[in-house]
Protein backbone atom coordinates (compact mmCIF):
# COMPACT_ATOMS: atom_id res chain seq x y z
CA UNK A 1 0.00 0.00 0.00
CA UNK A 2 3.31 2.43 0.30
CA UNK A 3 2.57 3.85 -3.62
CA UNK A 4 1.17 6.57 -3.68
CA UNK A 5 -1.31 7.31 -6.81
CA UNK A 6 -1.72 10.36 -8.49
CA UNK A 7 -5.15 11.68 -8.74
CA UNK A 8 -7.01 14.59 -10.65
CA UNK A 9 -10.24 15.92 -9.68
CA UNK A 10 -12.49 17.61 -12.21
CA UNK A 11 -15.21 20.01 -11.31
CA UNK A 12 -12.32 21.07 -8.43
CA UNK A 13 -13.96 24.26 -7.72
CA UNK A 14 -17.98 23.14 -6.78
CA UNK A 15 -19.12 22.28 -3.16
CA UNK A 16 -18.03 18.80 -3.65
CA UNK A 17 -14.71 19.57 -5.41
CA UNK A 18 -13.97 21.91 -2.68
CA UNK A 19 -14.25 18.81 -0.20
CA UNK A 20 -12.33 16.40 -2.82
CA UNK A 21 -9.40 19.05 -2.21
CA UNK A 22 -9.89 19.21 1.31
CA UNK A 23 -9.56 15.40 2.36
CA UNK A 24 -7.07 14.47 -0.29
CA UNK A 25 -4.87 16.96 0.64
CA UNK A 26 -4.67 14.72 3.88
CA UNK A 27 -4.83 11.40 2.23
CA UNK A 28 -2.22 8.86 2.88
CA UNK A 29 -2.62 7.35 -0.98
CA UNK A 30 -3.39 9.82 -3.27
CA UNK A 31 -1.63 13.11 -4.63
CA UNK A 32 -3.93 15.92 -6.55
CA UNK A 33 -1.66 16.57 -9.07
CA UNK A 34 -4.57 17.85 -11.59
CA UNK A 35 -7.61 20.29 -11.54
CA UNK A 36 -9.98 20.93 -13.99
CA UNK A 37 -13.52 22.69 -14.41
CA UNK A 38 -15.57 24.49 -16.66
CA UNK A 39 -13.72 27.44 -19.52
CA UNK A 40 -14.93 30.07 -16.54
CA UNK A 41 -12.28 28.89 -14.57
CA UNK A 42 -9.72 27.36 -17.14
CA UNK A 43 -6.44 28.84 -17.13
CA UNK A 44 -6.86 30.27 -13.33
CA UNK A 45 -4.45 29.31 -10.63
CA UNK A 46 -7.02 26.79 -8.42
CA UNK A 47 -6.89 29.47 -5.40
CA UNK A 48 -7.87 32.52 -7.87
CA UNK A 49 -10.60 30.47 -9.13
CA UNK A 50 -12.26 29.52 -5.94
CA UNK A 51 -11.72 33.12 -4.33
CA UNK A 52 -14.94 34.11 -2.63
CA UNK A 53 -16.80 31.07 -2.85
CA UNK A 54 -14.19 28.65 -1.38
CA UNK A 55 -16.33 26.98 1.69
CA UNK A 56 -14.32 24.69 3.62
CA UNK A 57 -13.39 25.29 7.44
CA UNK A 58 -9.56 24.87 6.18
CA UNK A 59 -7.60 26.80 3.80
CA UNK A 60 -7.27 26.31 0.57
CA UNK A 61 -4.13 24.07 0.17
CA UNK A 62 -0.92 25.66 -0.64
CA UNK A 63 0.13 23.07 -2.97
CA UNK A 64 -2.81 22.14 -4.82
CA UNK A 65 -3.72 25.99 -4.86
CA UNK A 66 -0.66 26.70 -7.07
CA UNK A 67 -2.19 24.01 -9.37
CA UNK A 68 -3.51 25.48 -12.99
CA UNK A 69 -7.15 24.72 -13.29
CA UNK A 70 -7.29 22.93 -16.77
CA UNK A 71 -10.62 22.72 -18.89
CA UNK A 72 -12.80 19.22 -18.15
CA UNK A 73 -13.09 18.66 -21.70
CA UNK A 74 -9.72 18.77 -22.38
CA UNK A 75 -9.03 15.25 -21.43
CA UNK A 76 -5.48 15.43 -22.87
CA UNK A 77 -4.36 17.98 -20.13
CA UNK A 78 -4.79 15.28 -17.64
CA UNK A 79 -2.56 12.64 -19.65
CA UNK A 80 0.34 11.81 -18.00
CA UNK A 81 -0.42 13.71 -14.87
CA UNK A 82 -2.61 11.53 -13.17
CA UNK A 83 -4.32 7.98 -13.85
CA UNK A 84 -7.83 8.55 -11.46
CA UNK A 85 -9.98 10.75 -11.92
CA UNK A 86 -12.68 11.96 -9.53
CA UNK A 87 -15.36 13.40 -11.67
CA UNK A 88 -17.95 16.01 -9.74
CA UNK A 89 -18.85 18.36 -12.97
CA UNK A 90 -22.34 19.74 -13.09
CA UNK A 91 -23.55 19.37 -16.79
CA UNK A 92 -26.52 17.94 -18.91
CA UNK A 93 -26.57 14.56 -17.88
CA UNK A 94 -25.65 13.35 -21.81
CA UNK A 95 -22.48 15.37 -21.78
CA UNK A 96 -21.13 13.50 -18.58
CA UNK A 97 -21.68 10.53 -19.96
CA UNK A 98 -19.96 11.42 -22.61
CA UNK A 99 -16.84 12.60 -20.83
CA UNK A 100 -16.79 9.77 -18.53
CA UNK A 101 -16.41 7.58 -21.20
CA UNK A 102 -13.72 9.38 -22.80
CA UNK A 103 -11.17 9.55 -19.97
CA UNK A 104 -12.06 5.90 -19.17
CA UNK A 105 -11.31 4.96 -22.89
CA UNK A 106 -7.89 6.91 -22.28
CA UNK A 107 -6.70 4.88 -19.42
CA UNK A 108 -7.97 6.88 -16.49
CA UNK A 109 -10.07 5.04 -13.69
CA UNK A 110 -12.91 7.16 -13.29
CA UNK A 111 -14.55 7.55 -10.00
CA UNK A 112 -17.93 9.42 -10.34
CA UNK A 113 -20.25 11.71 -8.31
CA UNK A 114 -22.55 12.33 -10.78
CA UNK A 115 -25.87 10.37 -11.76
CA UNK A 116 -24.72 9.89 -15.83
CA UNK A 117 -23.94 6.70 -15.24
CA UNK A 118 -25.83 5.29 -12.36
CA UNK A 119 -28.12 2.87 -14.22
CA UNK A 120 -25.32 1.76 -17.02
CA UNK A 121 -25.84 -1.90 -16.32
CA UNK A 122 -21.75 -2.65 -15.67
CA UNK A 123 -20.53 -0.02 -14.30
CA UNK A 124 -20.81 -0.44 -10.19
CA UNK A 125 -22.47 1.84 -8.01
CA UNK A 126 -20.95 1.62 -4.79
CA UNK A 127 -21.29 1.88 -0.69
CA UNK A 128 -18.40 -0.05 -0.14
CA UNK A 129 -19.70 -1.29 2.73
CA UNK A 130 -22.58 -2.85 1.36
CA UNK A 131 -21.80 -3.66 -2.27
CA UNK A 132 -17.60 -3.82 -2.38
CA UNK A 133 -18.12 -7.03 -4.17
CA UNK A 134 -20.01 -5.75 -7.31
CA UNK A 135 -16.21 -4.23 -8.34
CA UNK A 136 -15.99 -7.67 -9.65
CA UNK A 137 -17.64 -6.71 -12.79
CA UNK A 138 -14.88 -4.19 -13.58
CA UNK A 139 -13.15 -6.55 -16.05
CA UNK A 140 -16.47 -7.45 -17.51
CA UNK A 141 -16.72 -3.58 -18.65
CA UNK A 142 -13.67 -3.02 -19.77
CA UNK A 143 -13.64 -5.60 -21.97
CA UNK A 144 -17.48 -4.62 -22.87
CA UNK A 145 -15.89 -1.44 -23.82
CA UNK A 146 -12.36 -2.43 -24.77
CA UNK A 147 -10.67 -0.86 -22.12
CA UNK A 148 -7.56 -2.25 -20.73
CA UNK A 149 -7.20 0.14 -17.80
CA UNK A 150 -9.60 2.49 -17.63
CA UNK A 151 -13.03 2.08 -15.34
CA UNK A 152 -15.92 3.69 -14.28
CA UNK A 153 -17.58 3.55 -11.39
CA UNK A 154 -20.02 6.15 -9.76
CA UNK A 155 -21.37 6.45 -6.36
CA UNK A 156 -25.41 6.67 -5.54
CA UNK A 157 -27.11 10.15 -4.87
CA UNK A 158 -26.39 11.35 -1.33
CA UNK A 159 -29.98 11.27 -0.12
CA UNK A 160 -29.68 7.43 0.54
CA UNK A 161 -26.44 7.29 2.33
CA UNK A 162 -28.32 7.84 5.52
CA UNK A 163 -30.59 4.72 5.52
CA UNK A 164 -28.86 2.59 3.39
CA UNK A 165 -26.26 1.46 5.42
CA UNK A 166 -28.58 1.12 8.58
CA UNK A 167 -30.53 -0.93 6.21
CA UNK A 168 -27.79 -3.19 5.36
CA UNK A 169 -26.75 -4.23 8.72
CA UNK A 170 -29.96 -5.40 9.46
CA UNK A 171 -29.56 -7.30 6.14
CA UNK A 172 -26.14 -9.02 7.59
CA UNK A 173 -28.01 -10.08 10.20
CA UNK A 174 -30.40 -12.18 8.35
CA UNK A 175 -33.51 -9.44 9.12
CA UNK A 176 -35.53 -8.01 5.80
CA UNK A 177 -37.02 -4.89 5.87
CA UNK A 178 -39.46 -4.69 3.16
CA UNK A 179 -40.67 -1.29 2.86
CA UNK A 180 -39.63 1.93 4.26
CA UNK A 181 -41.35 5.54 4.35
CA UNK A 182 -38.27 7.93 4.06
CA UNK A 183 -38.52 11.62 4.62
CA UNK A 184 -35.39 13.48 3.49
CA UNK A 185 -34.43 16.90 5.30
CA UNK A 186 -31.13 18.24 2.49
CA UNK A 187 -29.02 20.62 3.40
CA UNK A 188 -28.41 23.66 0.91
CA UNK A 189 -24.59 21.88 -0.16
CA UNK A 190 -26.69 19.51 -2.07
CA UNK A 191 -27.54 21.69 -4.76
CA UNK A 192 -24.22 22.90 -5.00
CA UNK A 193 -23.24 26.35 -5.14
CA UNK A 194 -24.67 28.98 -4.78
CA UNK A 195 -27.77 27.01 -3.89
CA UNK A 196 -31.18 28.75 -3.91
CA UNK A 197 -31.30 32.02 -3.17
CA UNK A 198 -31.64 33.61 0.16
CA UNK A 199 -35.00 34.61 -0.22
CA UNK A 200 -36.34 31.25 -0.77
CA UNK A 201 -34.44 29.31 1.47
CA UNK A 202 -34.61 31.33 4.71
CA UNK A 203 -37.31 31.16 7.02
CA UNK A 204 -38.51 28.35 5.01
CA UNK A 205 -38.68 24.67 3.71
CA UNK A 206 -38.81 23.82 0.08
CA UNK A 207 -40.78 20.47 -0.83
CA UNK A 208 -39.43 19.53 -3.73
CA UNK A 209 -36.13 18.60 -5.26
CA UNK A 210 -36.47 17.68 -9.16
CA UNK A 211 -35.60 13.83 -9.42
CA UNK A 212 -34.51 13.26 -5.93
CA UNK A 213 -37.32 11.03 -4.89
CA UNK A 214 -37.23 9.05 -8.40
CA UNK A 215 -33.30 8.41 -7.42
CA UNK A 216 -34.07 7.79 -3.56
CA UNK A 217 -36.11 5.18 -4.50
CA UNK A 218 -34.50 3.87 -7.31
CA UNK A 219 -31.23 3.15 -6.25
CA UNK A 220 -31.18 1.30 -3.35
CA UNK A 221 -32.35 -1.41 -5.84
CA UNK A 222 -28.85 -1.25 -7.53
CA UNK A 223 -26.77 -1.11 -4.58
CA UNK A 224 -28.65 -4.57 -3.17
CA UNK A 225 -28.42 -6.21 -6.26
CA UNK A 226 -25.98 -9.09 -7.78
CA UNK A 227 -23.33 -9.24 -10.42
CA UNK A 228 -24.85 -12.00 -13.25
CA UNK A 229 -24.00 -12.45 -16.73
CA UNK A 230 -21.70 -9.40 -16.72
CA UNK A 231 -24.41 -6.61 -15.13
CA UNK A 232 -25.31 -6.08 -11.81
CA UNK A 233 -28.99 -7.08 -11.71
CA UNK A 234 -31.07 -4.57 -9.24
CA UNK A 235 -32.88 -6.40 -6.09
CA UNK A 236 -36.38 -4.67 -5.95
CA UNK A 237 -37.40 -6.30 -2.82
CA UNK A 238 -37.31 -3.55 -0.55
CA UNK A 239 -40.48 -0.45 -1.15
CA UNK A 240 -39.44 2.78 -0.73
CA UNK A 241 -41.69 5.73 -1.05
CA UNK A 242 -39.21 9.49 -0.65
CA UNK A 243 -40.24 12.78 0.29
CA UNK A 244 -37.32 15.01 -0.44
CA UNK A 245 -37.40 18.35 0.97
CA UNK A 246 -35.13 21.11 0.92
CA UNK A 247 -34.27 23.05 4.04
CA UNK A 248 -32.09 26.04 5.42
CA UNK A 249 -28.95 23.80 6.97
CA UNK A 250 -25.50 23.98 4.81
CA UNK A 251 -24.38 21.25 5.51
CA UNK A 252 -25.79 17.45 6.06
CA UNK A 253 -29.24 15.32 4.57
CA UNK A 254 -31.22 14.02 7.48
CA UNK A 255 -34.10 11.58 7.06
CA UNK A 256 -36.67 10.76 8.64
CA UNK A 257 -37.72 6.60 8.52
CA UNK A 258 -40.28 4.47 9.38
CA UNK A 259 -39.20 0.68 8.54
CA UNK A 260 -41.56 -2.30 8.55
CA UNK A 261 -39.96 -5.98 8.28
CA UNK A 262 -41.02 -9.14 6.39
CA UNK A 263 -40.93 -12.10 8.62
CA UNK A 264 -39.24 -11.57 11.70
CA UNK A 265 -38.37 -7.97 13.24
CA UNK A 266 -35.02 -7.93 15.83
CA UNK A 267 -36.19 -5.99 19.29
CA UNK A 268 -35.24 -2.59 19.72
CA UNK A 269 -31.91 -3.54 21.66
CA UNK A 270 -31.01 -5.82 19.19
CA UNK A 271 -31.53 -3.65 16.68
CA UNK A 272 -30.03 -0.54 18.32
CA UNK A 273 -26.72 -3.83 18.40
CA UNK A 274 -26.77 -4.51 15.68
CA UNK A 275 -26.16 -0.96 14.30
CA UNK A 276 -23.59 -0.39 16.85
CA UNK A 277 -21.20 -3.64 16.37
CA UNK A 278 -21.82 -2.73 12.33
CA UNK A 279 -18.58 -3.29 10.33
CA UNK A 280 -17.77 -3.83 6.82
CA UNK A 281 -14.78 -4.40 4.42
CA UNK A 282 -13.45 -1.16 4.68
CA UNK A 283 -13.08 -1.39 8.09
CA UNK A 284 -11.20 -4.98 7.60
CA UNK A 285 -9.10 -3.32 5.54
CA UNK A 286 -8.47 -0.44 7.08
CA UNK A 287 -9.44 2.33 4.26
CA UNK A 288 -7.99 5.37 4.93
CA UNK A 289 -11.08 7.39 4.89
CA UNK A 290 -13.36 3.97 6.30
CA UNK A 291 -14.95 5.44 9.54
CA UNK A 292 -14.09 3.13 12.69
CA UNK A 293 -17.56 2.72 13.75
CA UNK A 294 -20.02 3.34 10.61
CA UNK A 295 -23.29 3.94 12.28
CA UNK A 296 -23.64 5.88 15.75
CA UNK A 297 -26.39 5.51 17.53
CA UNK A 298 -27.58 8.13 19.85
CA UNK A 299 -29.54 7.95 22.69
CA UNK A 300 -29.94 11.39 23.43
CA UNK A 301 -33.92 11.93 22.51
CA UNK A 302 -33.33 15.15 20.65
CA UNK A 303 -30.25 13.79 18.35
CA UNK A 304 -28.73 13.50 15.77
CA UNK A 305 -28.63 16.94 14.21
CA UNK A 306 -26.93 18.35 11.45
CA UNK A 307 -24.68 21.20 13.27
CA UNK A 308 -23.53 18.69 16.49
CA UNK A 309 -23.62 15.45 14.22
CA UNK A 310 -22.00 15.70 10.67
CA UNK A 311 -18.63 15.84 11.51
CA UNK A 312 -19.12 12.22 13.28
CA UNK A 313 -15.86 10.08 12.41
CA UNK A 314 -14.74 12.72 10.10
CA UNK A 315 -18.04 13.07 8.53
CA UNK A 316 -18.06 9.61 7.53
CA UNK A 317 -20.46 8.02 9.91
CA UNK A 318 -24.25 7.73 9.98
CA UNK A 319 -25.54 8.75 12.62
CA UNK A 320 -28.78 7.49 13.94
CA UNK A 321 -31.30 8.10 16.74
CA UNK A 322 -34.96 8.59 18.02
CA UNK A 323 -35.77 4.81 17.45
CA UNK A 324 -39.16 4.01 18.53
CA UNK A 325 -41.71 2.05 17.70
CA UNK A 326 -44.13 3.47 14.67
CA UNK A 327 -47.84 3.05 14.42
CA UNK A 328 -48.53 2.14 11.53
CA UNK A 329 -44.73 0.39 10.40
CA UNK A 330 -42.75 -1.71 12.72
CA UNK A 331 -40.18 0.87 13.83
CA UNK A 332 -39.02 4.31 13.26
CA UNK A 333 -36.11 6.62 13.44
CA UNK A 334 -33.89 9.80 12.57
CA UNK A 335 -30.36 9.24 10.50
CA UNK A 336 -28.06 11.65 9.61
CA UNK A 337 -24.99 11.45 6.94
CA UNK A 338 -22.89 14.52 6.06
CA UNK A 339 -24.35 15.03 2.10
CA UNK A 340 -20.59 16.14 0.70
CA UNK A 341 -18.18 13.92 2.61
CA UNK A 342 -20.07 10.49 3.02
CA UNK A 343 -22.60 11.40 0.50
CA UNK A 344 -20.43 12.74 -2.40
CA UNK A 345 -16.66 13.33 -2.31
CA UNK A 346 -15.45 10.97 1.26
CA UNK A 347 -17.60 8.60 -0.10
CA UNK A 348 -16.26 8.41 -3.28
CA UNK A 349 -12.64 8.10 -2.00
CA UNK A 350 -13.50 5.49 0.32
CA UNK A 351 -14.53 3.90 -3.00
CA UNK A 352 -10.86 4.15 -4.85
CA UNK A 353 -9.16 3.21 -1.92
CA UNK A 354 -11.51 0.03 -2.11
CA UNK A 355 -10.40 -0.56 -5.83
CA UNK A 356 -6.49 0.22 -5.11
CA UNK A 357 -6.69 -2.35 -2.12
CA UNK A 358 -8.13 -4.50 -4.59
CA UNK A 359 -5.71 -4.09 -7.35
CA UNK A 360 -8.02 -2.31 -9.71
CA UNK A 361 -5.76 0.87 -9.54
CA UNK A 362 -2.16 1.60 -9.09
P1 LIG B 1 -21.36 22.90 -8.05
O1 LIG B 1 -21.00 23.43 -6.71
O2 LIG B 1 -22.33 23.65 -8.87
O3 LIG B 1 -19.99 22.72 -8.89
C1 LIG B 1 -20.03 22.35 -10.24
C2 LIG B 1 -18.64 22.09 -10.79
O4 LIG B 1 -18.79 21.70 -12.17
C3 LIG B 1 -17.73 23.32 -10.79
O5 LIG B 1 -16.40 22.91 -10.61
C4 LIG B 1 -17.94 23.89 -12.19
O6 LIG B 1 -16.83 24.63 -12.65
C5 LIG B 1 -18.02 22.59 -12.98
N1 LIG B 1 -18.68 22.80 -14.27
C6 LIG B 1 -19.88 23.41 -14.50
N2 LIG B 1 -20.13 23.45 -15.84
C7 LIG B 1 -19.06 22.84 -16.44
C8 LIG B 1 -18.71 22.58 -17.78
N3 LIG B 1 -19.50 22.95 -18.80
N4 LIG B 1 -17.53 21.95 -18.06
C9 LIG B 1 -16.72 21.56 -17.04
N5 LIG B 1 -16.99 21.79 -15.72
C10 LIG B 1 -18.15 22.42 -15.44
O7 LIG B 1 -21.93 21.40 -7.96
P2 LIG B 1 -21.66 20.28 -6.84
O8 LIG B 1 -22.65 20.38 -5.76
O9 LIG B 1 -20.21 20.29 -6.48
O10 LIG B 1 -22.03 18.96 -7.64
C11 LIG B 1 -21.17 18.37 -8.59
C12 LIG B 1 -21.75 17.02 -9.02
O11 LIG B 1 -21.82 16.15 -7.89
C13 LIG B 1 -23.18 17.12 -9.57
O12 LIG B 1 -23.32 16.16 -10.59
C14 LIG B 1 -24.04 16.76 -8.39
O13 LIG B 1 -25.28 16.22 -8.77
C15 LIG B 1 -23.18 15.71 -7.71
N6 LIG B 1 -23.39 15.54 -6.26
C16 LIG B 1 -23.47 16.61 -5.43
C17 LIG B 1 -23.64 16.41 -4.06
C18 LIG B 1 -23.74 17.53 -3.07
O14 LIG B 1 -24.04 17.25 -1.89
N7 LIG B 1 -23.49 18.77 -3.46
C19 LIG B 1 -23.71 15.11 -3.56
C20 LIG B 1 -23.59 14.04 -4.43
C21 LIG B 1 -23.44 14.27 -5.77
P3 LIG B 1 -16.80 26.27 -12.53
O15 LIG B 1 -16.52 26.56 -11.10
O16 LIG B 1 -15.67 26.64 -13.42
O17 LIG B 1 -18.14 26.77 -12.98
Amino acid sequence: MSERISVGVIGATGMVGQNYIRLLNDNPWFDVTHVAASPRSAGKRYREAVTGRWHMVTDTPSKIGDLVVEDAANVAAARGKCSVIFSAVDMEKEAVRKLEMEYASKGFAVVSNNSAHRHTEDVPMLIPEINYEHCDIIPAQQKHYGWSKGLIVVKPNCSIQSYMIPIHALLKKGYRPARLIVTTLQGLSGAGYPGPSSLDIVDNIIPYIGGEEEKSEKEPGKVLGKVAGGKIVPDESISISAHCTRVPVIDGHSACISIQFAGAKPSLDELKETWKSYRSVPQELGLPSAPRQPIIVRDEIDRPQPRKDRYAEHGMAIVTGRLRPCKVFDYRFVSLSHNTVRGAAGGAILMAELLKAKGFIG
